[in-house]
């Protein structure tokens, strides 16, 4: 990982010396990174600009991470957000995110967090990004009760089946996401629907930790058919999120450069949608892991060593509770120790979480570990915290951002025991 290197033996995160804070803060922790995160955001919607897309909106996907300081970061350089529940928004608010930058995504809305998302400001958010018809009638019969006027985006299932993990991929018929074309056509056509609704957009969001692009462009393609078909005068079509990142070295090779996707997009909607009306809707994008997962990093500290016959496992203070994608996708995620050292030793490395899917890494070459040392794992700014609980009643852990200054500031404080208890 380019993000992390060595220096005197030393490991450094976006150049920045990871010993001393390493010893500063009660691990396990997050740190984030400032310059990391400005860069992905920019970078994204930079090369979306130069493709010549139409006024490009990024919506950055909460759910990735939620973190108050890192939304207001990405909220100054302009970004949306892609939010899936009422706390999502309420985050988003505060954070200094425009409501007329907020699409709502997500098959269970409740008539609360409707009512709540339709009342924002005057106007509501930019978009309810509905997965089925009772929701429609349901957010159609709320903005008539409040006098509103809900923008409606139907999220289409694009019937596709995208190269990735089976939790984490949502396109297909046997998925909850999503409308069939047959479904959205006859809404249309329903007044029921549309005395308080107005559609504004199609979007479609076929899963996520995309590393191979050929059912994107089937979904886009898809996509361009339905919204022309629509006949209706669209503000916005949404080609969703999911760009990947690459978390094992293999990965690397296969990763999708940001231009590559950005031309894909821009010639796949030119050729399938542009060129074939007069309507000029703008692009909206919801990406999260490409943004931020590359942003942090979880720091851990080595308890103990315990080696079973062959099976020597390295014992860690963070647990599945604190990072759950490995425990939760198999997921690999490399694993680094602050102080540079040969990997000698085959290990487990593990957390204290009475699972035997806690564990981090299985037959991982490290160096000879012991209590104290630190230990990195890489590539944690998404799906990390965002999907952390309180299992096995342990506290959520601290969460450190590495300002562009190099100062390093506390952005989510540890919860200790008067908290959680
Ligand atoms: C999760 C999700 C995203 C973000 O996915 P990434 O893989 O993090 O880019 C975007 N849109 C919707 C509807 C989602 O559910």
């Amino acid at each position: 990982m380019k993000e992390l290197t060595y220096k005197n033996k030393k490991l450094h995160f976006n150049e920045f010396d990871l010993t001393e804070i390493a010893k500063k803060f009660k691990t396990p922790f997050f740190v984030y990174s400032e310059n990391i995160l400005t860069q992905n955001y920019l970078h994204f919607f930079n090369s979306a600009a130069q493709t010549g897309l139409i006024n490009p909106l990024v919506c950055f996907a909460l759910k990735s991470n939620s973190n108050k300081e890192l939304l207001k970061i990405l909220a100054s350089l302009g970004s949306g957000a892609d939010i899936v529940s009422g706390g999502e928004l309420k985050r988003a608010l505060e954070a200094g995110i425009p409501p007329e930058k907020i699409v709502f995504s997500g098959v269970g809305k409740t008539e609360e967090e409707i009512i709540f998302a339709l009342k924002v400001k005057r106007n509501g958010i930019y978009s309810f990004n509905v997965e089925s018809l009772e929701e429609l009638e349901l957010i159609n019969s709320c903005a008539v009760k409040l006098k509103k006027t809900a923008r409606i985006c139907f999220r289409l299932n694009p019937v596709v089946q995208p190269k990735t993990h089976k939790y984490i991929s949502t396109g297909n018929k046997t998925h909850k996401f999503g409308l069939l074309e047959a479904d959205i056509m006859s809404a249309l056509h329903h007044r029921k629907y549309w005395t308080n609704s107005k559609l504004v957009g199609i979007s479609i969001h076929i899963g996520s930790q995309l590393l191979d692009l050929k059912a994107t462009k089937s979904a886009i393609i898809k996509l361009c058919d339905v919204a022309l078909k629509t006949k209706e005068p669209l503000e916005f079509l949404d080609v969703g999120g999911g760009l990947g990142v690459d978390y094992h070295p293999d990965e690397t090779k296969k990763l999708p450069h940001l231009s590559d996707y950005m031309n894909l997009v821009s010639t796949t909607l030119n050729q399938h949608f542009y060129s074939k009306t007069e309507l000029r809707p703008r692009v909206v994008f919801e990406p999260g892991r490409r943004i931020v997962a590359k942003a942090g990093i979880f720091v851990m500290k080595v308890l103990r060593n315990k080696i079973s016959e062959n099976n020597h496992f390295v014992i860690v203070d963070g647990g599945m509770n604190d990072f759950m994608r490995p425990s939760l996708y198999g997921a690999y995620h490399e694993l680094l120790t602050i102080k540079e050292g040969k990997g000698i030793n085959p290990c487990h490395i593990v957390g204290p979480i009475c699972e035997s899917s806690d564990c981090f890494g299985s037959h991982r070459l490290m160096p000879q570990l012991k209590s104290g040392d630190f230990i990195v794992l890489c590539d944690a700014g998404a799906y990390g915290y965002s999907m952390g609980s309180n299992y096995n009643l342990r506290g959520r852990p601290l969460e450190t951002l590495i300002k562009k200054n190099k100062r390093v500031v506390v952005i989510n404080k540890a919860q200790d025991y008067s908290k959680l208890l």
